[in-house]
């Protein structure tokens, strides 16, 4: 085993413990929240590390990295989230590997994804992202809709060709009143997620939390967590 394998593999255990643990304090089953491993700014051969690792689902937020990692990657039995800020010049590129987009946040991008899945004869899987913090009828700093946008979006991407709505996503907010609160963050996005199911049962993924407050995100109900610098390590810049 390589230093990187086993520092990867032994980053994986803690992370899998601390999710072990945060569903047992919760009630929940293991298998009711999915780990997305969020591979921004690492090669393409810690990809393949996680992979053989057993790793299913990683995230990226940038296009320009991305796009060679998923072409390196093409031959495993991967699912790619797209989760940061897009562009729409960039929406043909993401249509290209990403199985889901976790950050549609206004019309103009639901058209442009919409054209490119359906031009690439693929289904792709979309979440809202919300800005908790955001005013109404406002977007966020780092992307995402405020609360009473989502459905809007939302019935728009479930008529929208190409398109499959899957849930909402969320970045715990910096600012505003959920600052420093990630519990109550997380659940406000769980209210609204059993609201977008009233209309949209199927649209059932909830994906919140990162390697600081994962927990919150379980104990709140997320379906999915996204964890980068836990398994990776910290990232060398900003990314
Ligand atoms: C980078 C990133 C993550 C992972 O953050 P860590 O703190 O490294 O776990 C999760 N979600 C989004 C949208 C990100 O950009």
């Amino acid at each position: 085993m390589t230093d990187r394998r086993a520092e990867l593999s032994a980053n994986l255990a803690k992370v899998e413990e601390r999710i072990a643990k945060a569903c047992a304090a919760a009630g929940r089953e293991r298998d009711e929240v999915t780990l997305i491993v969020v591979t921004k700014t690492y090669p393409a051969s810690d990809v393949r590390i996680l992979s053989e690792l057993g790793v299913r689902d990683v995230a990226e937020n940038r296009d320009q990295d991305a796009a060679p990692k998923a072409a390196e990657c093409a031959d495993l039995p991967l699912t790619w989230h797209f989760v940061g800020q897009l562009q729409t010049n960039k929406v043909r590129s993401v249509v290209s590997y990403a199985d889901l987009v976790q950050s549609v946040d206004r019309p103009k991008l639901i058209t442009a994804l919409s054209a490119q899945a359906v031009r690439a004869e693929r289904e792709l899987g979309c979440l809202i992202q919300v800005a908790l913090d955001a005013a109404e009828g406002g977007r966020g700093d780092r992307g995402g809709v405020a609360p009473d946008g989502i459905e809007e979006l939302a019935a728009l991407v479930a008529g929208t060709e190409g398109l499959r709505l899957d849930g909402l996503m969320t970045v715990a907010p910096l600012t505003g009143p959920y600052a420093g609160r990630q519990l109550a963050a997380f659940e406000r996005l769980m209210d609204l997620s059993t609201a977008l199911r009233v209309a949209h049962p199927a649209a059932n993924m909830v994906s919140a939390g990162m390697s600081a407050d994962l927990e919150q995100a379980v104990a709140a109900g997320a379906t999915h967590v996204r964890v980068g610098t836990a398994v990776l390590g910290v990232r060398p810049r900003l990314g």
